[in-house]
């Protein structure tokens, strides 16, 4: 099983559901919205644990990024793994939106200059933006756009740069997530769950809950549950050893 958004430093109790994770063997990227998130979740799991810890620095935080940026600058070489980065278009957002593009920039940019790194992108209403800073910028890094929900065009888009796509369970079950994962390459598909920010049927979804859901999204991609998941894997392994 693969769940390559979660934020488990963000669990009520981290190191049980970290605890939990390494017992499953579950290939998790824990991505941080801070850069000074990073050291105390990176401590959380064990040297030869499946879990990746990305170095984050949340759009959100834009406004106010001079201290982050330079302690993400820091920290920088200590990792293979950035997320969660990005843009967000959204209405709560959109005043901080040119200091989010400079942020977002002067990430790629150091990511590109230590020869690349694993990206765990947010684009939310700024699917295009994002893509155009990519374009631009990112030649070593591998984009993963994490639950992405823009438009068609924006989507073959994003194929053509080689973005990758992390896909979770409320995707699977909305008519708009299901028609953007058929037209996502097959073999540039991972899992997501985005916890525990996202809740189904009322209950907290968990990293170890993907399994509930290959069925779905083997439905989605013609193939059945265990395929469906050995896919995944497989796209993860592949994807992991490309950069380290
Ligand atoms: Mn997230």
């Amino acid at each position: 099983m693969v769940d390559f958004h979660s934020h488990l430093d963000l669990h009520v109790n981290p190191k049980a559901v970290v605890t939990e994770c390494e017992a499953r063997k579950l290939r998790v990227l824990s991505v941080t919205t801070t850069p000074q998130a990073w050291h105390g979740t990176q401590s959380l799991v064990q040297d030869d644990s499946l879990i990746y810890t990305a170095l984050g620095i949340h759009p959100q935080l834009a406004s106010n990024s001079k201290l982050e940026l330079d302690i993400f600058r820091e920290l920088l070489p200590k990792t293979k793994f950035v997320g969660e980065i990005g843009i967000d278009g959204s209405k709560e957002l959109k005043s901080s939106i040119t200091q989010q593009i400079h942020m977002f920039q002067s990430i790629l940019s150091a990511c590109e200059k230590q020869g690349g790194r694993i990206l765990s992108i947010h684009c939310r209403n700024a699917a295009t933006i994002v893509l155009e800073e990519l374009e631009t910028t990112v030649k070593n890094s591998v984009p993963i756009l994490h639950w992405f929900s823009g438009n068609f065009s924006e989507l073959e888009r994003a194929i053509s740069l080689d973005c990758w796509f992390s896909v979770g369970p409320p995707m699977f079950y909305s008519t708009k997530g299901m028609q953007l994962i058929r037209r996502m390459p097959t073999n540039r598909i991972l899992t997501e769950t985005d916890s525990p920010f996202v809740q189904l049927k009322g209950k907290l979804l968990m990293p170890w809950d993907l399994k509930n859901h290959h069925q779905q999204l083997g439905n989605l991609l013609g193939i059945d549950s265990l395929e469906s998941g050995r896919l995944v894997e497989d796209n993860c392994d592949r994807l992991i050893q490309q950069i380290c």
